[in-house]
């Protein structure tokens, strides 16, 4: 360990891995820091991403996938299971562990440092720019200094905080989930279920992600407005117990995803923000893999070229916030528009809505449809769902 870099990034994840990636892929030194004594673990996610959506990112190794996923299924209120066409587009089960472990591996063969069991708890910041970070490692403290640092220390990031950005989150806006790994049990591996409705996941959803036909993830976000009066962990007893009586849990899975729309800021004088830490998951989904990649390969790019350029400053990097506006963050928007209307929807109206599309037939059953559907007392939010499920 040097004790200075071009650029240090703070968190081992799919966001940081990508973003030290690409910034020693495009000339400067990078190191990455990493808290956890191993990357990768422990895995704090459901692990389904869209084939598509990952092949965006990076090219998909069959070493990442445990299951691939044909297609979906929503569950309404009143128990209707709603088959969804996804025609040619599948899904994939990753298996974190592997997948971050080899992300950061992919970053090293750029260039890229990494330290583990190395735990950022400040910045240096000595004329309100970020020129470095403070980390304790193996009991040992250090400075080190970088032109840029870029903050992916995810849901709980504490970096953006120390440099001043606002990354306060409503507390309706933050889900709060809670997944366990159950064994002996029997599902469809084809299929990802989402089951809806106030008595098993208000204001969010649950799932059942399989891994394999005995093995899935099974897991639920809550809105954080209701969290307060009923635990998710007392949703989702109550649902294993109904649907899954004789499962063992392998792994318990505790944490809040961020549902919101990407910070007002997440750039300031020598620091970038990405991933969860900067609110880069999409608001309905609460899918953030992807886009924390697509955001890593962005700030790494664009951090690269203004080290390249002498110009650290705010306004240099914030052609990292407007990329990031036209890749994803726009799209958000409109998402989390959309998923506003939807979570205002009562049990009774999701009941209707189901009855409604049950009547079309499987191939015509796209998600737009279902969103139209769902929405159309609300015209003014067509033009978002079309815009959000067309153009991508
Ligand atoms: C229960 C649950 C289920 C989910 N399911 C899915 C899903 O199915 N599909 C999907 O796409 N997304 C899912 N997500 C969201 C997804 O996990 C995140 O969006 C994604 O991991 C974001 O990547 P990231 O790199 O921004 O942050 P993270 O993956 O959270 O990585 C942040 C890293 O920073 C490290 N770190 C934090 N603070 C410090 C510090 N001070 N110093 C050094 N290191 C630090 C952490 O140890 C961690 O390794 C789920 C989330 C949860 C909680």
């Amino acid at each position: 360990m040097r004790d200075s870099y071009d650029c240090i990034v703070v968190g081992g994840g799919p966001g940081g891995a990508w973003a030290a990636k690409h910034a020693a892929e495009n000339g400067v030194s990078v190191l990455l820091l990493e808290k956890d004594r191993e990357v990768g673990i422990p895995v704090r996610c459901a692990e389904a991403v869209s084939e598509k959506g990952l092949k965006t990112v990076v090219e998909p190794q069959p070493r990442w996938i445990s299951n691939i996923i044909e297609g979906f299924v929503i569950v309404s209120p009143d128990g209707r299971e709603v088959a969804i066409d996804t025609g040619k587009e599948r899904g994939y089960m990753l298996d974190r562990k592997i997948f971050d472990y080899d992300l950061v591996q992919m970053a090293t063969m750029n260039g890229v440092e990494v330290m583990t069991k190395a735990y950022v708890y400040d910045l240096i910041k000595p004329n309100g720019t970020v020129e470095g970070v403070r980390v304790q490692h193996m009991g040992e403290h250090h400075d080190i200094r970088a032109r840029i640092v870029i903050g992916a220390d995810g849901v709980e990031s504490r970096v953006g905080r120390w440099a001043g950005l606002r990354t306060n989150i409503k507390m309706k806006d933050m889900e709060s989930c809670l997944q366990m790994t159950l064994s002996n049990i029997k599902v469809d591996p084809k299929y990802i279920y989402f089951y809806l409705g106030r008595d098993v996941a208000p204001g969010g959803y649950l799932w059942i992600f399989p891994k394999n036909e005995r093995v899935a993830n099974v897991g639920l976000g809550i809105s954080g407005e209701y969290a307060r009066y009923k635990s998710a962990k007392e949703y989702l007893k109550e649902f294993i117990g109904r649907h899954f009586p004789n499962a063992a849990v392998l792994y318990t899975v505790v944490g809040g995803v961020p549902c919101a729309t990407t910070l007002k800021k997440i750039v300031a004088d020598g620091l970038m923000l990405v991933g969860d830490a900067a609110h880069q998951v999409n608001p309905i989904s609460g899918g953030g893999i992807t886009t924390a990649m697509i955001a890593g390969k962005i700030a790494g790019g664009v951090a690269a070229k203004a080290i390249a350029e002498d110009d650290v400053s705010e306004n240099r990097l914030s052609q990292y916030a407007r990329d990031w506006h036209k890749a994803e963050g726009k799209n958000h928007e409109r998402t989390y528009k959309i998923k506003q209307a939807v979570y205002k929807l009562t049990d009774e109206d999701l009941n209707k809505t189901a009855d409604t599309i049950l009547s079309v037939p499987l191939e015509k059953r796209t998600l737009a449809n279902i969103f139209r559907t769902a929405l159309f007392r609300h015209p003014s939010l067509i033009l978002d769902v079309v815009k959000v499920f067309m153009t991508k």
